[in-house]
């Protein structure tokens, strides 16, 4: 993209906190592949004349993350009907937050820069409406599933402080691993816990106005989000720099053609007539309350990440990875805890567990660093055993002896091996005691083919020693 352009991009995503109920019945949040229509009671399907009830684990959820997210709590918050008609939603209005929302004006630490918070409140979801039909006799039949509808969900809004695709992405991938980090949502996009739904304008370099912007829907998957914000951008400086003007619009993202396309343009955007909830009172959030949830909160990643540089001096970008997701976090404090030393746990976490999506206990992989920074493995072989112990939960150790794995580290049949070879290779001896220290590469060769089992840092330094 010519570089006269500036990107300039907001957020808003949707979580859904970690609740065992919806945000204003006793129904179960339930999981996908329930059978339709298995949560639901009067209050979520709307009938007449049922009150609802805040969930107060919502609630909380929602207060814990605007504190991680530094945001300020005001005193009052209510909820408002925000109305209008769609068969998924049976009351014709959603319970959501207008003009007094939970929380405002915090931040968001991404790559050493501060990403604005305008709100973060608390919602509903709505239900889901499954299209069926026999295309070639015209006949449509559609279903509505409400076992969504009144699962709690927490919206989450920035300021438009991001630059370009790559940042939305990142901090995505930062709000989740804070979500995570605080336990107040699994936030899994796979599962719909957390979708995001990025503004995005263009403007030339230089300029303070805002372009028109277009928001993108629903996205749940962090690579879509990226794919779609560059198609997006894209798409806008072709249509301003061919002399067009960019419609303010809701588009969607077609995941088979890797393209955006207009949903809804802002002039049909609808007048929602905001008003508050009559049924639920205005919430006067206690402040001792708040305090207590703010202590609760456990170390964050923006702060993990500083002290993983710092205590254990890793480089930036394992930092980095590790910091990501906070079981690699615990994990790699545990395994250096555990006594195996920090630099090679940080590359089997990287290397090694991370891709293989499975957590091992911290002691295990300790065990398995131990194992191979000692040499009493081979790198490949400590591969294996973490495979294995990954799949039937066995401890390093008795795969090791089961698999026949350790080494041979028995310093008289080890040194037998290096005698040999000394013998058999008298013209590399005579190089590496001419000041030829390559030679020992190729003696070192030589012993492995004779002994593939011995501890090559046994053998290595029995060789230097019986050669010197
Ligand atoms: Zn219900």
């Amino acid at each position: 993209m010519p570089d006269k352009w500036e990107v300039v991009i907001g957020m808003e995503v949707h979580v859904q906190p970690r609740t065992r109920t919806k945000m204003f019945c006793g129904c179960a949040v339930g999981h996908i592949g329930d059978p339709p229509n298995s949560n639901v009671c009067e209050i979520c399907t709307g009938m007449p004349g049922v009150l609802p009830v805040i969930n107060k684990a919502a609630v909380e959820a929602c207060l814990k993350t605007a504190l991680a997210l530094d945001c300020e709590i005001p005193r009052h918050t209510k909820f408002d009907r925000k109305n209008y008609m769609y068969p998924d939603l049976p009351k014709g209005y959603q319970i959501s937050q207008y003009d007094l929302p939970m929380s405002i004006n915090g931040h968001l630490e991404l790559n050493g820069r501060s990403v604005r918070i305008r709100r973060v409140h608390l919602e509903e979801d709505t239900g889901k409406l499954i299209h069926a039909g026999d295309k070639l006799h015209k006949a449509w039949e559609s279903f509505v599933d409400l076992n969504r509808a009144g699962v709690p969900l927490m919206e989450i809004v920035s300021e438009p402080d991001l630059r370009s695709a790559d940042e939305a992405r990142d901090y995505a991938v930062a709000l989740r691993t804070l979500l995570r980090t605080i336990g107040a949502s699994e936030a899994d996009m796979e599962k719909g816990q957390l979708r995001a739904e990025p503004n995005i304008s263009v403007r030339r370099y230089g300029s303070d106005d805002l372009g028109v912007k277009t928001e993108l829907k629903n996205i749940n998957s962090f690579r879509a989000l990226h794919r779609a914000i560059d198609f997006e951008v894209k798409r806008q400086v072709e249509v301003l720099e061919g002399g067009g003007v960019v419609v303010q619009e809701t588009r969607g993202w077609s995941e088979a053609e890797q393209r955006t396309f207009s949903q809804r343009s802002k002039e049909f955007a609808e007048d929602y007539r905001y008003f508050p909830e009559p049924d639920l009172p205005p919430l006067e959030l206690d402040r001792a309350w708040i305090e207590e949830l703010r202590g609760m909160l456990p170390e964050l990643p923006e702060s993990r990440r500083a002290r993983l540089l710092s205590q254990y001096a890793l480089p930036e970008r394992d930092a980095d990875l590790i910091a990501a997701e906070r079981e690699l976090a615990d994990l790699f404090e545990g395994a250096v805890n555990a006594g195996a030393e920090a630099k090679p746990v940080a590359n089997w976490i990287i290397g090694e567990v991370a891709p293989s999506g499975k957590v091992p206990p911290a002691e295990h992989l300790a065990d398995i660093v131990k194992l191979v920074t000692t040499g009493a493995i081979t790198r490949d072989q400590g591969r294996e055993v973490l495979a294995e112990s990954l799949s039937n939960g066995q401890s390093p150790s008795e795969i090791v002896q089961k698999r026949g794995f350790a080494q041979v580290s028995d310093e008289s049949s080890v040194r037998e091996v290096v005698e040999a070879v000394i013998a058999g290779n008298p013209r590399a001896v005579e190089d590496y005691r001419a000041g030829k220290k390559q030679a020992l590469g190729a003696l070192m060769a030589d012993l492995k083919k004779r002994a593939p089992s011995a501890n090559p840092k046994l053998a290595s330094d029995l060789l230097v020693k019986l050669l010197s």
